[in-house]
């Protein structure tokens, strides 16, 4: 079980904090068109002003590339936070991130003051986690707090390399909620716990598949990955996607299923279209039975149900993936039944983030969700088992 110190945990009176948020907002044409994150990111900047510290944001946006490019400054989003937050978050222009602006931006801080430092990745060396830019990050402040779970997949400087120079380095409220949920669900769920992986590759979720089999009861495999699956089991997949170098594993997988006593569910049937195209001709046909220069688009009405059924006794949900191309309004019916059978479930049901988190929002079911994780990679290695070196690097408890 994870437990970092937080905010809660630390007196940041009069000390400089530096915090890394997640500003990787979209922008058209310098105007932010989803301000989500800068929402989420709230609750911990609201915390460490009415303690009286003096608040040093930092993140990245988009990929720069190590270098200063005026479209990916941060500057609208101190201005559009200082509106969220009711106060001034004075933007702390820097082509060198921690250079002599940022640096006297910082000195001139009263306790309760907020500024915003420039792009981490103008630097080069930010994605590298290279020491000089780690140091320079931490000569700022007393305290460190990662409030950004979308990079912690990642050791960079500004969420890895800063905590080797602080004496301090503690998780905000967003990043807690996500160890809590994510960390609560793989190590210690309430039974039966039944997860639900979809998407486009077996390839991109090989850990995620070995990882569950070790902790669920119920393994509910859609998507585009399950026809690999299904052509692994002797079926006719027509033009589905499949990946062929994975044939074995998927077999190797069933049988890991087996001997758990895992409870392995993939479709009974599926809609195909006879092209990737939302107008194409379309017809439901049992599994492993796809003509050909037909595609499996969705699940079909007989899975929808069995899978729906499945999570109905859930007492905990853990979903990434969608069950077909969502994208498209006709193959959309599975991933939305699966979306509302969780919405009226009692269960824990918590969404990973990228593409299911996505769907969820555009199908409409968001707020029905106990919790939607900020980061789509991110929580993909936390379902693998696996260290998020941003978590490891905060202080213990
Ligand atoms: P992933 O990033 O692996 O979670 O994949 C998400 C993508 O998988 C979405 O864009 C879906 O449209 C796509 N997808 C889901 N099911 C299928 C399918 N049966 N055939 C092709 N693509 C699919």
């Amino acid at each position: 079980m994870l437990n970092k110190k937080s905010v809660d945990d630390i007196n940041v009176k009069g000390k400089k904090v530096l915090v890394r948020c997640d500003f990787n907002v979209p922008l058209q044409e310098g105007k932010i068109t989803d301000e989500n994150r800068l929402v989420a990111a709230l609750p911990t900047i609201k915390k460490l002003i009415a303690d009286g510290g003096k608040v040093i944001l930092c993140s990245h946006l988009g990929k720069p590339k190590g270098e200063p490019k005026p479209e990916l400054s941060l500057a609208p989003v101190a201005k559009r936070l200082s509106e969220l937050l009711g106060q001034e978050v004075k933007f702390a222009a820097d082509p060198e991130v921690v250079g002599p602006n940022a640096k006297a931006a910082v000195e001139a801080m009263n306790d309760g003051d907020v500024i915003l430092l420039e792009n981490t990745r103008y630097r080069a060396e930010e994605t590298k986690n290279g020491e000089a830019f780690s140091k320079e990050l931490a000569s700022l402040c007393d305290v460190f707090v990662n409030d950004a779970f979308g990079t912690a997949h990642r050791a960079h400087c500004s969420n890895v390399g800063v905590t080797q120079f602080v004496d301090t380095a503690v998780v905000g409220y967003l990043m807690q909620k996500e160890i809590d949920f994510l960390g609560n669900a793989v190590d210690n769920p309430e039974r039966p716990f039944v997860a639900i992986l979809g998407g486009a590759k077996v390839s991109s979720k090989i850990s995620v598949i070995n990882n569950l089999l070790d902790k669920v009861d119920v393994l509910i495999i859609g998507g585009g990955m399950s026809y690999t699956f299904s052509k692994a089991m002797g079926g006719h997949i027509g033009n589905s996607l499949c990946e062929d170098d994975y044939l074995q594993y998927t077999l190797d997988m069933m049988k890991k299923a087996e001997e758990k006593g895992v409870k392995l569910l993939l479709p009974v049937d599926n809609k195909i279209g006879d092209d990737f195209s939302n107008d194409c001709n379309m017809q439901v046909v049992s599994r492993g039975e796809i003509p050909d220069g037909w595609e499996g688009l969705d699940i079909g009405p007989k899975t929808e149900e069995i899978f729906c059924d499945a999570v109905k006794d859930a007492k905990t949900v853990v979903w990434n993936g969608p069950m077909g191309c969502f994208e498209m309004p006709n193959f959309a019916h599975g991933t939305e039944a699966l979306a509302k059978a969780l919405a009226e479930t009692d269960a824990t049901t918590i969404i990973g983030g990228g593409d299911s988190a996505a769907a969820v929002n555009i199908l409409g079911y968001g707020d029905k969700m106990t919790h939607i994780s900020t980061g789509g990679g991110a929580s993909l290695e936390f379902l693998e088992g696996k260290e998020l070196p941003g978590v490891a690097a905060a202080n213990d408890k």
